[in-house]
């Protein structure tokens, strides 16, 4: 049984198919009939597209699984079931938890951007910049922000926004990181700057964003304020409620190398909801492939485990649009504990504003590419 209907959930259920084929009976519980892009949620500010996502009874059907729409409640671990919240009750012989996710306010005051539900919000803020009614705008990074690349896609999209229409405004981005996405390591990080400087974006590092005064300023946690007339900030992410399960730091579920939840037998867990430090939809997809083999490998399928290297290092892959050409950025982190080992940029040839990002993940990626997308 695969819980969730995100980027983790269906690369679990292409990888069991792949894995086990006909052996495997794969149930999927979702609330929803789509699988949201939400990547994509920056650049549709931008766009006159409506949302775009995949359609999940296609996704399931494709993969012989049976979608069941409803949510997991509870899990009883010792019983191997589940409980919906129908109140229905389903056996799983393997549990995998890709349940994502929640977003809470983490600078109170600011315009939280936590996806596709708040890009009417900035569209309308965008509308003020036009109207002349707000020049200076704060793009704030939380302390402790586990993803913090639509910000800076944020800043940079407003930016030329303003740019191309030349309103006299101006862009900050203000983070506790000394150097501006740092997770992708140093040579990244000096691309990124470049990128900021070609756009006019101010980058104002080591600084903690704390709240929004009366007027609009920003208060940072250690003193000073930063003078703007809006502030846009990424969501503090906490981990799913969920009875039977357990939860560490802001409720993030904590799970060993190889996705199992800690304590629990034959419940594995992927993606943002896990206690892994960085929430991306590449790390999300390779946790799940890593779940999907040592599901497969204890059902007694013969074949190939994912080799211990590459289960002990994710790969970081993510575009920032904005300037002339889209820079592609590549980062490694170990698996355990998040720590970055590096990483490389370059500037991709100039494409669609609307081209979904590439995934990472051993199915997931190819499969959407042959996939249609729907609104959403
Ligand atoms: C604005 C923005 C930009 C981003 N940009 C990038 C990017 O450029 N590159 C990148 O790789 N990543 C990016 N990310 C991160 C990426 O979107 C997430 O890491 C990824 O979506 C995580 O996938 P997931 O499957 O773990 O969770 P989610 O995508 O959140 O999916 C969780 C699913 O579980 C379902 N669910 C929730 N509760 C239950 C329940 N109780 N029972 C059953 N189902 C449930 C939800 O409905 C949802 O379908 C971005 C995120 C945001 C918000």
């Amino acid at each position: 049984m695969v819980a969730g209907g995100g980027f983790a959930a269906v690369e679990a259920l292409l990888a069991l198919r792949a894995l086990l084929g006909d052996r495997a009976q794969l149930t999927v519980v979702a609330p929803t009939d789509r699988l949201a892009c939400r990547p994509a949620a920056a650049t549709e500010v931008f766009d006159a597209e409506p949302p775009r996502g995949y359609d999940l009874p296609a996704i399931a059907a494709d993969v012989g699984a049976r979608l069941r729409r409803d949510r997991v409640q509870a899990i009883a671990p010792e019983m191997h079931r589940v409980r919906l919240r129908s109140f229905a009750t389903l056996p799983y012989d393997a549990l995998v938890l890709a349940l994502g996710a929640r977003a809470q306010v983490a600078i109170p005051g600011a315009l939280t951007f936590r996806d596709q539900r708040d890009v009417p919000q900035m569209r309308r803020l965008l509308g003020e910049l036009r109207a002349g009614a707000v020049r200076r705008i704060a793009f704030a990074v939380p302390s402790g922000c586990s993803w913090p690349l639509p910000l800076y896609q944020l800043a940079l999209l407003t930016a030329r926004h303003a740019a191309e229409r030349r309103l006299d405004a101006e862009m900050i981005v203000v983070s506790p990181a000394r150097a501006p996405l740092d997770l992708f390591g140093p040579d990244c990080s000096r691309l990124v700057r470049g990128l900021l400087r070609e756009r006019g974006v101010r980058f104002i590092g080591g600084s903690v964003p704390a709240e929004v005064r009366r007027g609009g300023s920003l208060a940072l946690q250690f003193g000073g304020t930063i003078d703007v007339d809006r502030v846009v900030a990424a969501p503090q992410l906490c981990g799913p409620r969920l009875s039977g399960l357990p939860g560490r730091w802001w409720g993030f579920v904590p799970v060993d190398d190889r996705g199992r939840v800690e304590g629990l037998q034959d419940v594995y867990a992927a993606g943002d909801m896990t206690s892994f430090p960085i929430k991306e939809a590449g790390i999300a997809a390779q946790q799940a492939d890593v779940i999907a083999h040592t599901i497969a490998a204890a059902a007694g399928e013969p074949r190939e485990p994912i080799p211990e290297a590459a289960a002990a290092v994710h790969q970081l892959h993510a575009r920032l649009l904005g300037g002339t050409r889209p820079l592609a950025l590549r980062g490694r982190v170990e698996r355990r504990g998040g720590r970055t080992l590096g990483g490389h940029a370059f500037r991709e040839p100039v494409g669609p504003l609307s081209a979904p990002p590439r995934l990472g993940g051993r199915y997931l990626g190819e499969y959407l590419a042959g996939s249609a997308q729907v609104a959403v």
